[in-house]
């Protein structure tokens, strides 16, 4: 199944202007691959990302995710099905600052039809996982950044997704924790789960077992 991109074009418009982001991109991605998408500043890689994810829509084209024609879902079914799907992780973190790390892991497992109670325990395991039971009741701001990406991946995989969204994962943290949160990835992705990584990293790349390249919205494999 996996994803299925095909003769995808994106713009966007102000006022008058048009600007084409992404050009023509036809890529397939299958269950357990590891990809990761570079590209300088501004060659679209935010904008597909956006749209693998189901967070934004081509504006010609066609996108396939686990089988499903996106273009054919309306909002609330496409937010479904990005939320069983997939889970996201960004430069930045984007944690909850007023809330510890278990809350900010919950707070993403709420979406599913479990008991509160069992939402905690499945947040508690996601944390086990990243080897963070220890700081469990820490706000993001008594976290390093590698703890922080840490809370961060197990919110991104609470509701057991079968693909992974990260852009640019390590661009926040020092080469050596970049490469401990890599490994965390290459342990996802063992375990069965397609990973894809936006990165400008040529190192971090390398890591990965697939390298496309995007440039000025035209995609190509490496
Ligand atoms: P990257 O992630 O590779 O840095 P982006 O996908 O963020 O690139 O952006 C690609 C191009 O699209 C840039 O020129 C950016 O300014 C433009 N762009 C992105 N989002 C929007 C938007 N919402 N409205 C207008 N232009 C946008
Ligand atoms: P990043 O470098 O982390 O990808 P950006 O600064 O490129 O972040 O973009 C941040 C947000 O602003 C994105 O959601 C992107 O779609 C939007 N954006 C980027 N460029 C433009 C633009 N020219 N006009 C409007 N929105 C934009």
């Amino acid at each position: 199944m996996g994803i299925d991109i095909q003769g995808v074009y994106k713009s966007y418009r102000n006022g008058d202007q048009i600007t084409e982001v992404l050009q023509d991109v036809t890529l397939q991605v299958k269950d357990g691959e590891f990809l990761a998408m570079i590209g300088p500043s501004g060659s679209g890689k935010s904008t597909l990302m956006n749209i693998i994810g189901c967070l934004d829509r081509p504006t010609k084209g066609n996108y396939y995710l686990a089988g499903e024609d996106t273009g054919k879902l309306n909002d609330r079914k496409l937010a479904a099905i990005r939320n069983r799907h997939i889970g996201f992780v960004f430069q930045s973190f984007n944690l909850l600052p007023q809330y510890t790390a278990l809350e900010n892991v919950e707070l993403a497992g709420l979406y599913s039809n479990d008991s509160p109670k069992a939402v905690r325990e499945r947040a508690k395991q996601a944390l086990i996982a990243l080897s963070m039971e220890d700081r469990m009741k820490y706000r993001p701001s008594q976290l390093s950044g590698g703890q922080k990406q840490r809370v961060a991946i197990a919110r991104a995989i609470i509701n057991s997704p079968s693909m992974i969204l990260a852009d640019e994962p390590t661009g926040s943290l020092d080469s050596k924790t970049g490469r401990e949160v890599l490994d965390i990835f290459r342990q996802l992705n063992q375990e069965g789960k397609t990973i894809m990584i936006v990165t400008h990293d040529l190192g971090i790349a390398h890591e990965a077992k697939r390298i496309v390249n995007i440039n000025d919205g035209v995609v190509r494999e490496a």
